[in-house]
């Protein structure tokens, strides 16, 4: 089924996993992540930022995946870093299960009336809601910036707004990391002692296994991976183009990007639910 996110994270809490969150750009890369779960039977998370949403149009990436799912496993459509209400409408209107709202780089009390709103918009149709509280380096900030996220805030984000996960800065960035990055794991423990809801790690491309699988202990539940996936897809395209350089048809190079993404995800599922 495709369901929110709060049924995948609520699970996987109590499972002692996570669902890996997968941005996806195009028609190959949602085909790729959808025979990832089929191959490991796990759900996944199907999400787009808004630049994504920018060039493709809202309507077109949620028609896709409910195209091309297959009805197993559960998997949920979702908006990634959604910046204003209307976007999040669009999202909902468009069949998104699940929208993040990121008011992060907002004094607190302005994030917590935002993501509420939103909350009350996406409750009564059964939609999930992500938070954001503290921030996550690359986009959003340089990393001598990065601001951990407080436990006794968190608490009181989550008591005002209702939402039903909560991104957490703790040290992680997205994109390309430069050097190696420090996550700060035991705020990750802190945090879900006090906060009831499924915590979520963003930036996760470019971490070891070890500090992915040590973050999940902690108490991480979902796990952004977008700028691995990206790296894939390129890679198989020009592996497709150099292994048939005469080709003009889509579909004859085309099918190795659609094969990286796949190969990515796969390992990105298992690493995740390793302790399933
Ligand atoms: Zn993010």
């Amino acid at each position: 089924m495709i369901v929110g996110n709060k049924v995948l994270l609520c699970e996987a809490k109590k499972g002692g996993y996570a669902v890996p969150a997968f941005n996806v750009d195009n028609l190959e890369s949602v085909i790729g992540v959808l025979r990832a779960a089929e191959n490991t039977g796990r759900p996944v998370i199907i999400q787009t930022i808004p630049r994504t949403l920018k060039y493709g149009g809202i309507p077109a990436y949620s028609a896709l995946v409910r195209a091309l799912y297959k009805g197993n496993p559960d998997i949920a459509i979702h908006l990634d870093h959604g910046g204003d209400v209307a976007i999040c409408k669009a999202c909902i209107d468009a069949g998104y299960t699940s929208v993040m709202i990121d008011g992060s780089a907002l004094p607190f009390d302005d994030n917590a009336r935002l993501t509420k709103e939103v909350v009350d918009l996406a409750h009564p149709l059964g939609v999930s809601v992500e938070g954001e509280l503290g921030t996550i380096g690359g986009k959003e900030e340089t990393e001598a910036k990065i601001r951990y996220t407080e436990v006794a805030e968190a608490e009181e984000f989550v008591a005002r707004t209702g939402v039903d996960s909560l991104a957490i800065g703790v040290g992680t960035a997205h994109g390309v990391y430069k050097g190696v990055p420090h996550i700060a794991v035991d705020r990750i423990e802190e945090i879900a002692a006090k906060v009831d809801i499924p915590l979520v790690l963003h930036g996760a491309s470019g971490l070891s296994d070890e500090v992915v699988t040590a973050c999940i202990k902690a108490g991480i539940s979902k796990i952004n991976f977008a700028t691995q996936l990206r790296q894939a897809f390129t890679q198989g395209l020009k592996e497709g183009l150099s292994a048939n350089p005469d080709a003009f048809d889509p579909k004859v190079y085309l099918p190795y990007a659609i094969d990286r993404v796949r190969e990515a995800a796969e390992a990105i599922i298992l690493l995740c639910n390793k302790n399933a």
